[in-house]
């Protein structure tokens, strides 16, 4: 299945996180990296006291489920430091969102499919733009395309460094 992954960061040096990230996630067992992204700078979602951000969308290939996949992406950010501080949307070391997992459409307590910001979120939109094909179709909302034309990019910027 191909699979889709949001990665944010904005403490402790965001680019090294991304960058560790991603060779962790390619280092899964039974997963394919398609693509990465460059990295973008973007300001932070809810609290603005805190620092930008820095994000990225992967496209992979991967055999797990897509609970066990997104149990697989937790232990990462785990590793990485994040600490859950029950602070939605408060700084953090390391951020991966399971964006889409083929077309399927999931709503469960713990994983929710597409992942239900991603069709207002330039710092998602643009990244997935860049490793998906130009025909993509968010299932049950609608093509990339038209959430990018209705999605202003609030400052996002592709980082020189990546
Ligand atoms: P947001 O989901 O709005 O980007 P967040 O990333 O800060 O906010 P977290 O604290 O990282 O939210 O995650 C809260 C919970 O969201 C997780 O415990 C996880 O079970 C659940 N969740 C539901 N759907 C998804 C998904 N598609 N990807 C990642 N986590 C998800
Ligand atoms: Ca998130
Ligand atoms: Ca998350």
């Amino acid at each position: 299945m191909i699979a889709y992954i949001g990665l944010g960061a904005n403490l402790a040096d965001p680019v090294s996180q991304l960058q560790t990230a991603c060779a962790a996630i390619a280092a899964l067992p039974g997963v394919r990296v398609l693509g990465c992204s460059p990295f973008y700078r973007s300001s932070p979602l809810g609290p603005a006291d805190q620092p930008d951000y820095v994000n990225a969308v992967m496209a992979v290939e991967t055999d797990d489920a897509p609970l066990d996949f997104l149990r697989q992406l937790q232990a990462i950010e785990t590793q990485q430091g994040r600490v859950r501080s029950g602070n939605r949307w408060g700084p953090r070391t390391l951020d991966l969102d399971l964006l889409l997992y083929g077309d399927q459409v999931i709503a469960t307590a713990e994983l929710t499919v597409p992942h239900p910001g991603l069709s207002q979120r330039e710092f998602v939109l643009y990244p997935l733009r860049d490793v998906a094909p130009a025909d993509l179709v968010v299932p049950g909302v609608g093509r990339l395309a038209d959430l990018i034309a209705g999605c202003p990019l609030r400052g996002l910027a592709a980082l020189e460094e990546a």
